[in-house]
């Protein structure tokens, strides 16, 4: 039968994956491509994707960050040693611009929210609760994808009363800021927006959760630019990258993701969380069990109370230390890390290996 993707592969002068386990995962469905070459000889290789950050950084941060670092990393983002000067920014400084970010985002999503509840003829009343949706000062959780299903965008929602004692936990509140889009054809992505516009509206989530249409590069700069923590939850091995959480760290937000895509390369241990260790399980229902429970953990145990660990000046500074390491490429742990591979990889690494691959 014919194919685009394999006439595309044997005409073109080079194809790569997206992200290292992309590369990989592509040679595995394209391997029938070339019969007479092994596995991982195939040219098929792979250049992970990377962010404009002159696009996607905040003004505020720039400026931050030019102040402290110089201007070298706008010309050459690669180079390391620049980004290690990040551990000079003062704390309160760098809180209070990433601060300025969240009340941007809470501002824009009150007003996106009116517009839409104007453009469907919400009643005065209705319209005026917009403006009292979301709080500018509480941990806040971002979520824009295409609502693919893959991408399972209500992973978060699967125990909805688990979900509802977070959010509204008396001095450590959690909110929740869902933009996206299906395809028009995608019934199952529509459906997953329904599930959370209309959990949107139960009294214990109408301050705590908010639904933006329309997702676009302006909701998605809102959103990255504000966001404490950006949440990812693709079934591995089918997010080929991930990029929008790169956007995100730049900008001082941290990544709560499964060990798919990008995040495989970029988590280092002390720069955000990975939701489980890159497990696959045959039991699809199973395998959103075990994620999801350990989002929850991961929010009840470590974010939320990292969070709100403030100093007397009101400074989180674990949080922000985590904020700083992202930066930092001395701190990627010394041991093997085999969560790039696929479950082929890990066992024949060495005990040695830097987990490159
Ligand atoms: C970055 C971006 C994407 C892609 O991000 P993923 O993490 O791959 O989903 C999609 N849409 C918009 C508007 C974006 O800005």
């Amino acid at each position: 039968m014919f194919c685009m993707a394999v006439l595309a592969l044997k005409l073109t002068g080079h194809a790569n994956g997206v992200s290292q386990l992309h590369g990989e995962v592509s040679r595995k469905m394209w391997k029938n491509v070339w019969p007479d070459l092994p596995e991982e000889h195939l040219p098929l290789t792979s250049i992970t994707n990377g962010v404009h950050n002159k696009t996607w950084l905040s003004r505020e941060m720039a400026r931050l960050l030019i102040r402290y670092l110089g201007t070298r990393w706008l010309e050459d983002p690669t180079d390391a040693s620049v980004w290690r000067r990040v551990s000079r920014i003062p704390d309160g400084e760098l809180w209070r611009t990433h601060k300025h970010g969240r009340e941007h985002l809470v501002d824009y999503a009150r007003k996106r929210l009116k517009e839409q509840l104007c453009q469907v003829g919400a009643t005065a009343k209705e319209i005026a609760v917009a403006d009292e949706v979301l709080d500018p000062d509480i941990l806040t959780i971002g979520f824009a994808r295409r609502f693919a299903t893959y991408k399972r965008g209500t992973l978060l929602l699967h125990d909805v009363e688990r979900l509802a004692r977070i959010v509204n936990e008396q001095a450590k509140p959690v909110q929740i800021v869902f933009a996206g889009k299906a395809h028009p054809a995608d019934h199952q992505g529509k459906e997953l927006i329904r599930q959370i516009v209309q959990l949107s509206h139960q009294e214990r989530f109408r301050h705590r959760i908010v639904f933006l249409e329309d997702y676009d590069m302006s909701v998605a700069r809102h959103l990255v630019q504000g966001v404490d923590v950006w949440l990812n939850t693709p079934l591995r091995p089918l997010e080929a990258s991930g990029t929008s959480g790169m956007k995100v760290a730049f900008n001082g937000g941290l990544n709560m993701s499964v060990l798919d895509g990008w995040w495989c390369e970029g988590y280092r241990g002390n720069n955000g969380w990975a939701i489980g260790k890159g497990e696959v399980y045959d039991d699809l229902e199973y395998q959103n069990e075990v994620e999801s429970r350990a989002i929850y953990d991961l929010l009840e145990k470590e974010i939320v109370p990292l969070f709100y660990d403030r100093g007397s000046d009101g400074i989180p500074r674990g949080w922000i230390a985590c904020m700083k390491h992202r930066c930092s490429r001395s701190a990627r742990p010394s041991a093997p890390i085999g969560w790039c591979s696929s479950t082929r990889k890990p066992s024949t690494l060495p005990p040695s290996s830097s987990g490159r691959n």
